[in-house]
């Protein structure tokens, strides 16, 4: 994992964190009509981490399955209260 901002912005740094919360809803598994089976499992997991630059950012995950489903998109918040801009680097959208 490298700063989303430092790569923005060309420069080096170490990344510290992964503090994180997670929401635990019971999402259980399931068999579709062709009997396969499948894990929806849709709980949040957050993630705060900063930079050796003194950048943070949260990074929000959530389950996914091999049929495709995503629970949400990855997203990245750089928190330092910048007004602005959006941006978004490899499908992760970036609050800056
Ligand atoms: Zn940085
Ligand atoms: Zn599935």
């Amino acid at each position: 994992m490298k700063c989303p901002v430092c790569i923005k912005e060309n420069l080096t740094s170490r990344v510290y964190g992964g503090l994180g919360q997670m929401t635990s809803a019971y999402y259980p598994p399931f068999w579709d009509e062709d009997g396969k089976h499948h894990e929806h499992d849709a709980n949040r997991r957050t993630s705060h981490y900063v930079c050796s630059l003194n950048h943070q950012w949260q990074e929000v995950t959530s389950g996914s399955c091999w049929c495709g489903w995503t629970g949400g998109k990855k997203k990245v918040i750089i928190k330092p209260d910048m007004e602005g801009e959006v941006w978004m680097i490899d499908g992760l959208y970036l609050l800056a």
